[in-house]
């Protein structure tokens, strides 16, 4: 049976509950400060990832048991309808994860763990209700496997055998320079049995950067040009024109992103919060590729009735939310909009248990 796709707009509007209580539908957690991987343009290890003052290698992070209950906590506090475990590398803590997991799902979130797949994926790990893997796969080989050594090609396709995962590429400027190469890369993924979907971000910047990485505005043209047949020609690939053209017109600034409106980050402490979304440091909006964000930026901008958009309903719905969260205690230190309440609302003796939601397991973000 041919699965659903994910990001659509009734995803965006089934988060519209929460957020008009004040809570964020989307989150992230870097679970662990480790990865045996050095990548290069890893905004994780950037210097201004957690805002210049100490980076992920700086933290302490959690183990065993207290791992586990510190993030159940989170979810309970903030209960998001998706949340992505990522890192660092996740599954340098898949030990904890294996009674991780299934603790979230149980109050109603939905898992997606992002991982290099340079540790072999538990294949019963695939019987878990509302849980999906999500590789990372920057490149063909002759990128990706200098790129994420010792996550080569050759290695990710034993960890993943048998299992069912998507794919997430982010694409730099040197594999665009070279004809064929998107579609070469989409066939080989499509033509895995254990993928479901294909997602595609593109390097996104600092503000500031200079890199290598960054794409020039001919490539964003031939993206334009070479999606929509890609996309008819390989249905496991999430990507369409409209998406593809908001990479030329992105968010303004976090304030106009949806994606940084809708979600909470936390990196390995648990208690930092990553700003002003994934990227955390000073991220350059105007040149944003990330694949969540250009995709929910492009939803927000269609109709709902009249002049009436997805976006104008998402940013009310923030504001209601903002005002509904001040008239509930426990409700307010959940809220994704207040900054300088994070450290407060962290502190263990602050946590505020909250009975379990009772809103259907929601696929959210990159699921199906
Ligand atoms: S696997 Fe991820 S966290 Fe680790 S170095 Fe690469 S990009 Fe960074
Ligand atoms: S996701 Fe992209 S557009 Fe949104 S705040 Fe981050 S860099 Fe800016």
């Amino acid at each position: 049976m041919k699965k659903k796709s994910s990001l659509r707009a009734i995803h965006l509007l089934k988060g519209w509950g929460g957020i008009l209580t004040g809570r964020s539908p989307l989150m992230s957690i870097e679970i662990t400060r480790e990865c045996p991987l050095s990548c290069p343009g890893c905004y994780a290890y950037g210097d201004d990832h957690l805002g210049g003052e100490k980076n992920l290698r700086d933290l302490s992070d959690f183990k065993g048991d207290e791992l586990v209950e510190r993030v159940v906590d989170l979810i309970r506090r903030y209960r998001p309808l998706h949340v992505s475990l990522v890192g660092g590398e996740p599954m340098m803590r898949h030990r904890e994860l294996e009674t991780m997991i299934p603790r979230i799902t149980a109050l109603g979130t939905f898992v997606m763990l992002v991982t290099s797949a340079v540790i072999p994926i538990p294949k019963h790990w695939m019987k878990f209700k509302d849980f999906r893997v999500t590789i990372s796969v920057d490149g063909l080989p002759e990128h990706h496997d200098v790129r994420r050594k010792p996550a080569t090609y050759q290695r990710i396709l034993r960890n993943i055998e048998g299992c069912d995962v998507n794919v997430h590429w982010t694409i730099t400027r040197p594999m665009l320079e070279r004809d064929g190469y998107v579609e070469e890369y989409i066939r080989f993924w499509s033509e895995r049995p254990e993928v479901n979907f294909i997602w595609v971000s593109t390097y996104s910047p600092q503000r500031g950067e200079d890199a290598v990485e960054m794409l020039r505005p001919e490539h964003y043209d031939r993206l334009i040009r070479e999606v929509p047949e890609l996309r008819r020609r390989y249905p496991k690939f999430l990507f369409n024109e409209g998406i593809a053209r908001t990479l030329l017109a992105p968010p303004r600034d976090p304030d106009d992103c949806i994606f940084s409106k809708m979600s909470v980050n936390y990196t390995a402490d648990l208690r930092t919060r990553v700003e002003p979304c994934i990227f955390g440091g000073d991220p350059d909006c105007s040149r944003c590729g990330c694949a969540i964000s250009s995709a929910l930026h492009w939803i927000g901008h269609r109709k709902l009735a009249g002049p009436l958009t997805v976006g104008h309903l998402v940013r009310g719905s923030v504001r209601v939310g903002k005002f509904a969260a001040n008239l509930r205690p426990g409700v307010r230190e959940a809220l994704r909009w207040e900054r300088d309440l994070a450290a407060a609302a962290a502190r263990p003796d602050n946590l505020v248990q909250i009975a379990s939601p009772d809103n259907k397991q929601e696929k959210a973000a990159a699921g199906d």
